[in-house]
This record gives C-alpha cells, sequence and structure tokens, in this order.
C-alpha cells in the first residue's frame, strides 16, 4: 500500500464523514429543528475524522499530501508538490 493510495482511501473515508455530517444536521433539523448542538457535533465529527490527515506526509521532504502550497485540498498528491517525489511507488 503506498502513501497515496492511504491517502486515497483516506479521502473516501473524508467524503463518507462529510455526508453523514451534512445527513445529521439536516436530519435532526427536520426531526427536531434548529439545534447547533447537532452542528457542532457534525465539526468535531469531521475534525476527527480528519486527524489522520497529518500523517500522509513525503517521506522524502515531510510536505503533507493533501496540501497544494498554502491550501488544504481533499484529494492527495500523487506527486509531491515540494520535491516532485513520486508517493505512489
Ligand atoms: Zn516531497
Amino acid at each position: 500500500m503506498t502513501l497515496f493510495r492511504n491517502a486515497v482511501r483516506h479521502a473516501w473515508r473524508m467524503i463518507a464523514a462529510l455526508v453523514i455530517a451534512v445527513l445529521l444536521v439536516v436530519g435532526v433539523d427536520r426531526f427536531y429543528g434548529h439545534s447547533s448542538i447537532a452542528f457542532a457535533a457534525a465539526i468535531v465529527l469531521l475534525l476527527i475524522a480528519n486527524a489522520p490527515m497529518l500523517r500522509f506526509n513525503c517521506p522524502q521532504c515531510g510536505k503533507n499530501a493533501f496540501f497544494r502550497g498554502i491550501l488544504v485540498v481533499l484529494w492527495p498528491n500523487r506527486i509531491c508538490t515540494r520535491c516532485g517525489y513520486d508517493l505512489d511507488k
């Protein structure tokens, strides 16, 4: 399993967590009325789900695969944007 594939797997988990979080907020909103607790729970859920993202660092230069410059993106880089290392080999 390469770093890139692990990172892609994490990206899919994040998409699933995002869908669950949205459904949670929308569902609670619909059945119980507007709730900021549901919203807070969704944010916490996403933060916890996203924590492993910090482990996907380039073995050569340490740059995170989810960063494009200073921006964090949902999909990981296959090639390190700083040193050009192939994260899928
Ligand atoms: Zn690198």
